[in-house]
């Protein structure tokens, strides 16, 4: 089996004593993940992103790869190679996120899950790293509940095309559990709603991307079923400051916190509003409902308050406009990268 690196290099601990250690981030060349390493990074750690490039990208971590204290290892966390050397902290984020990406190969998406999580209990285990999870408000399914708080149990069905990311996902979570309960490894497990920002892939299907590339584009807006099915938005930055923050955090239980932005909109609110701030031509169509897609959704997050002092702190409408600024540039520069000097003369 491959070894990768055993760099012995110092961090800080939450407790402001130096231990040695590296930071590992599974997932770390996504949406998500990319900015997290970004923070991590900033904040003085050593970062070892671990990424099979399923749905990310090498261009989200392009700066960072001639950081001296961060490390790309192309690897899948369902056989993870071993990792030598001491590692102080785990974010687990592998997973395909999108609907429309963890539904192209739906026992890959739960074997990540699973298989992903397992491996990395163990090597936390075995250094005696700190865990976190990242999860997800599809644990709760399709709410009878709302706003929905940890101790809600969820309405799940386990078949159907959701079920592998959304029983991918409790799985990993009772694993988590479980870990903590018989093997003592200290886990986090941040159950994390809609979250949008730069760096969204313009293919990643989920609804705040396609809206503002349809949107700038200038082509029509697809809503899927009537519209009046909510979200709560969260933007990547509140994310994750949360993350953070629960990994550094000295809770005692291995209970789940939620970590989302509990201003709730439809769909069609949402389509309006890109629509107005694009200033965009296009119109609303609309498509099937996909299958099992929750009707509403909206944290409750009185946990997160008093466990970690966190909540959100960006609104939708800079949020957005942040966002619709990044998808633009990144149309132009691909624009640009096409038209070639030649052409140009
Ligand atoms: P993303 O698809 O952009 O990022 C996932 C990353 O994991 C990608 O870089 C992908 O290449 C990598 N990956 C997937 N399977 C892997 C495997 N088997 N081995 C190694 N790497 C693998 O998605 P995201 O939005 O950045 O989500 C990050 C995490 O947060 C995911 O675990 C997701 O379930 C969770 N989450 C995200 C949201 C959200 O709205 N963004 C909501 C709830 C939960
Ligand atoms: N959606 C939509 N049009 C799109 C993409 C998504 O109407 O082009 C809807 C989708 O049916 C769901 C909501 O937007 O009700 C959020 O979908 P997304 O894929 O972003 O994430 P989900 O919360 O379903 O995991």
């Amino acid at each position: 089996m491959k070894s990768v690196g055993s760099e012995h290099r110092a961090c800080e601990s939450p407790t402001g004593t130096r231990r040695i250690g590296r930071t590992i981030v599974t997932g770390g060349a996504g949406f998500v993940g990319s900015h997290l390493c970004e923070a991590l990074v900033r904040a003085g750690h050593h970062v070892l992103c671990i990424d099979n490039l399923v749905t990310g990208r090498i261009e989200n971590i392009a700066p960072l790869l001639i950081h001296p204290r961060f490390r790309f290892l192309r690897a899948d966390v369902i056989d993870l190679p071993v990792i030598d050397g001491p590692v102080l902290r785990i974010y687990n984020l592998a997973c395909p996120a999108s609907p429309a990406k963890y539904q192209l190969d739906p026992i890959f998406t739960l074997r990540t899950s699973v298989l992903g999580a397992t491996n990395l209990l163990d090597l936390a285990h075995r250094t005696g790293a700190r865990i976190l999870q990242a999860s997800t408000s599809e644990v709760y399914g399709d709410p009878t509940v709302s706003p929905q708080v940890e101790e809600y149990a969820g309405s799940v069905k386990c078949w159907g095309p959701r079920a592998c990311y959304d029983e991918g996902k409790r799985a990993a979570e009772t694993l988590f559990h479980d870990y903590a309960m018989r093997r003592g490894v200290d886990t986090r497990v941040a159950r994390i709603f809609n979250t949008y920002g730069p760096r969204m892939a313009p293919d990643d299907g989920r609804v705040v991307a396609n809206f503002i590339t349809q949107a700038l584009n200038g082509n029509d807006l697809t809503i899927y079923g009537n519209g009046q099915q909510t979200r709560s938005f969260c933007h990547v930055d509140d994310l994750v400051a949360g993350l953070i923050a629960l990994m550094e955090s000295d809770l005692k239980q291995p209970a789940p916190v939620n970590l989302g932005n509990p201003a709730e909109i439809t769909v069609a609110e949402l389509a309006a509003r890109i629509i107005s701030m694009t200033e965009a031509p296009s119109r609303i169509v609309h498509r099937a409902l996909p299958v099992d897609d929750p009707r509403r959704r909206r944290p409750d997050i009185a946990r997160a308050k008093a466990w970690l002092g966190w909540e959100p702190k960006v609104d939708l409408e800079p949020g957005l406009r942040g966002t619709i600024a990044h998808f633009a540039r990144a149309m132009l520069d691909e624009a640009e990268a096409l038209f070639t000097p030649a052409e140009a003369i």
